[in-house]
């Protein structure tokens, strides 16, 4: 297994042309390590490597890493999240990416002491496997958060599909800046949505290309 620093090194640079193609500064991508297949020793050698957000998807293994690394790390929740489930992890997470329903904004509401930075998961490709709103919704659904006084929408998510076409994938990730871009323009006082949370291992580069200014990576950064 090749060591985090050393893939960190050839990812940043792969962003770093990105965003040259396109004109962005790098320094508005942030890379997410997804730790989810790994150890906490490898998690450990991400944080050692300059890693300083980690991404989970599920509540379990997030409460397990935490236990160890604390609030050293920022941690985004990344997976699909089960109203019940909030609770257990609500005073541990600094993002939630996965808010793609008002029950689920009810209970996080509830159960938060202070503003939760969440992004809005939006399946794009509309594959039906896939959870988040249809990209007609997004927008009725953040209209009715204004209620949620705990609830930031700092940003829009989504998954594009698995597949090497980079006509289609840059479709996807295109749609999602349009969405986020409108709704940004509305200047919601409670949902800025400047932010996009896409690109994955296989189509992160596509991503930044596209606008994304959070990069969610795992294999190819810690491994799987
Ligand atoms: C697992 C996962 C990732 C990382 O996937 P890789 O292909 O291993 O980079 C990113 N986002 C979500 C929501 C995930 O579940």
């Amino acid at each position: 297994m090749k060591s985090v620093e050393s893939n960190l090194q050839i990812i940043t640079e792969k962003i770093a042309k990105a965003c040259e193609k396109v004109g962005r500064d790098p320094e508005e991508v942030t890379i997410i390590a997804v730790t989810k297949y790994v150890t906490i020793e490898r998690a450990q050698e991400a944080l050692k490597a300059g890693i300083i957000h980690l991404g989970e998807n599920r509540d379990q293994e997030l409460l397990k890493k935490y236990e160890v690394l604390g609030n050293q790390p920022i941690w985004h929740f990344i997976g699909t999240l089960q109203t019940r489930k909030v609770k257990k992890i609500i005073d541990k997470v600094d993002y939630i990416h996965s808010l793609d329903r008002l029950s689920l904004a009810e209970e996080i509401h509830k159960r938060a002491n202070r503003k939760i930075p969440c992004f809005v998961q939006v399946n794009v490709s509309g594959e039906e496997s896939k959870h988040g709103l249809p990209p007609e919704e997004v927008l009725p659904f953040i209209q009715q958060l204004a209620m949620y006084s705990n609830i930031e929408i700092v940003g829009l998510m989504t998954m594009a599909p698995y597949i090497k076409d980079e006509q289609i994938l840059r479709n996807c990730f295109r749609s999602l800046k349009q969405l986020q871009d409108d709704i940004q323009n509305l200047k919601l006082p409670y949902a800025p949505c400047t932010e996009l949370s896409m690109g994955m291992s296989n189509d992160y580069e596509i991503a930044v290309e596209e606008g994304a200014t959070f990069v969610r990576i795992g294999t190819s950064l810690v491994g799987e």
